[in-house]
Formats: structure tokens, C-alpha cells, sequence
């Protein structure tokens, strides 16, 4: 260790010397080696990498305001998905999507259509809570959609129930009305994976009367699932 720094040292002095005589010394700059880090592409990940890529995620400004992401939960081998818009205040705390009134609304919605909670894969279009809980921007959407899309991929779901306004129209690429999006079969991702839009349970709650509707749309979904051809 002594002979770097007496070099060092010398070299110090030897520059001090020549600075005395009006010799410029002529220093090479080295300017500090930038790290370049090659963003991960969610395309090539499995489970496990997918998630923790997300939970490390910075890519918009939803980040900011998070206590923690919320990637998704349920069967990884489930057929049915659900899609909502972003995690909420509850989310966000629990870590989990649909929590709260709004999740226990949800879980009823898909036990009437004999599906517990347990037997599908829930997730939303944005993995962090907006600030001030906001509808998220389309950049934001631009930035968390490859997530959903390796999601979906990785699940490969024979359908998806997209829940409210923002999922519905993030999912599809249109800013078309939840109400024109109802009731018909839309098609999502690389897979063209059948998709069925309904209302958010959050919405359902302040609008009660709008319940049945939901319900003419879960016995729509329950119907395209049904006469789907089998699964390879
Ligand atoms: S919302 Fe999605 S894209 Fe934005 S920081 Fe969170 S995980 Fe990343």
C-alpha cells in the first residue's frame, strides 16, 4: 500500500515544481465511467423475475407516491384474469389488488358466477397507486402495459374480465364508453385473448342501481367462457 501513495506524493510534488517554473502540466481528465444499465425487457422473465422487476420499477411517476407495488394475486394457472385500473389507498397499504369494500364487492361478483377468488388471477393495468389517486395518465399506462402483457402471457387466461372505465379502455386501446364496450367479445394482447368489460366494484358501491347491469354482464362473460373452444 505505501508505494501508490509515495507516487502519488511525488507526483504531487513533482507537479507543484513545475507549476513554480510556469510549466503547464498537462493532466489527462478522466471522466467518471457511467454504469449503463440495460432495461429489462418483461417480455424474457418468468414469474419470480417479473415480480421482483416490478416491485423495483421507476419507470413513471406513479412510482413516486407508493408504499409498495401490487403486481397481482391468485392462480398462476387460473383461466379467468381480472384486470382493474390501479391499486387504491387500501391496495397499496395490503400490497394485494382488490382489498377493501370494493375487493369484498368483487369477490361476490365472481362467486355469483361461481368463481372464488382464489381459483383466478387478479391484477391491475397500474402496478402503484397514482398520486392523490387519480385516473392514471396514458403515459403511465404506456409504461406498465408490457407488465400486463408478459402477465397475460406467462397465465395465457382463455379470458379476461376487465373492471371499469380506465381498464377497460387501457386493455383496448380505445377511449370508446364503458357503456359501448359492454356486452360485446373484445380481444386482447399478442394472444388475442377474448375480453368482457364491466363496471368497477368501486364504481358499483357510490352507484348501486347500476348492479344489474353488472350482473347481465358477468352472466355475458359467464356465456363467452362457456362456448369458448377448449383450451390447447
Ligand atoms: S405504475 Fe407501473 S410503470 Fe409506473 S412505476 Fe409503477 S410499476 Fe413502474
Amino acid at each position: 500500500m505505501l508505494l501508490p501513495i509515495r507516487k502519488m506524493a511525488d507526483a504531487a510534488r513533482r507537479a507543484r515544481y513545475l507549476e513554480a517554473l510556469g510549466i503547464n502540466v498537462w493532466v489527462p481528465r478522466h471522466p467518471p465511467v457511467e454504469t449503463v444499465v440495460a432495461p429489462v425487457d418483461p417480455a424474457t422473465l418468468d414469474w419470480p423475475a417479473l415480480r421482483a422487476c416490478v416491485s423495483d420499477c421507476m419507470r413513471c411517476a406513479s412510482h413516486q407516491g407508493r408504499t409498495q407495488t401490487v403486481f397481482g394475486v391468485g392462480d398462476t394457472a387460473a383461466r379467468w384474469m381480472v384486470v382493474g385500473e390501479a391499486p387504491g389507498a387500501d391496495e397499496d397499504r395490503q400490497g394485494e389488488p382488490f382489498v377493501g369494500a370494493a375487493g369484498q364487492l368483487l369477490n361476490a361478483m365472481l362467486a355469483a358466477i361461481e368463481l372464488p377468488r382464489e381459483t383466478v388471477y387478479i391484477t391491475n393495468i397500474l402496478k402503484c397507486r397514482p398520486p392523490d389517486n387519480r385516473d392514471p395518465r396514458p403515459e403511465e399506462v404506456s409504461a406498465c402495459l408490457p407488465y400486463l402483457h408478459r402477465q397475460v402471457a406467462l397465465l395465457r387466461p382463455q379470458i379476461i374480465l376487465a373492471f371499469g372505465r380506465v381498464a377497460a379502455q387501457s386493455l383496448l386501446g380505445t377511449d370508446s364508453t364503458l357503456g359501448k364496450l359492454r356486452r360485446s367479445v373484445h380481444h386482447f394482447g399478442a394472444l388475442n385473448t377474448p375480453v368482457v368489460v364491466t363496471y368497477h366494484p368501486a364504481y358499483l358501491l357510490r352507484s348501486p342501481g347500476e348492479k344489474r347491469k353488472a350482473w347481465e354482464d358477468l352472466k355475458f362473460a359467464r356465456r363467452v367462457f362457456a362456448e369458448l373452444p377448449p383450451a390447447v
